[in-house]
């Protein structure tokens, strides 16, 4: 998957790809089944992110696999901070592994 994942960003991703006319109804079926930010559990703002980019992975657009939910609150939530690492211009390889760590620690935190 890493490999992969590198050869198409150092390669030949296409630039200009236009997103696809089924991505709103893919996105709210994926709302549907998974309602829960997968990092904290929140089902507040949700946002459905691309586990690798679509503009590095155009054809990776509807595939389940490639989505994740996570919150979006004031545009600086789970999304942002696991999804992108806190830049927009970046993304998280490795999500999936971070989402189950810290989805793990959330549920089970210390209460008084
Ligand atoms: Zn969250
Ligand atoms: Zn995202």
């Amino acid at each position: 998957m890493l490999t992969e994942l590198l050869k198409r960003i150092t390669g030949k991703a296409e630039k200009g790809q236009k997103r696809s006319s089924k991505w709103r109804k893919t996105r709210k079926e994926f709302i549907k089944e998974f309602p829960v930010c997968e990092i904290c559990g929140s089902t507040e703002k949700l946002e459905i992110h691309h586990k690798i980019p679509f503009h590095i992975a155009p054809d990776l657009e509807l595939e389940k696999s490639n989505l994740i939910t996570l919150c979006d609150k004031n545009n600086r939530g789970c999304h942002f901070i696991f999804g992108h690492l806190c830049s927009w211009q970046s993304f998280n390889p490795s999500i999936e592994l971070d989402s189950k760590i810290w989805y793990y620690k959330i549920i089970n935190r210390y209460k008084k």
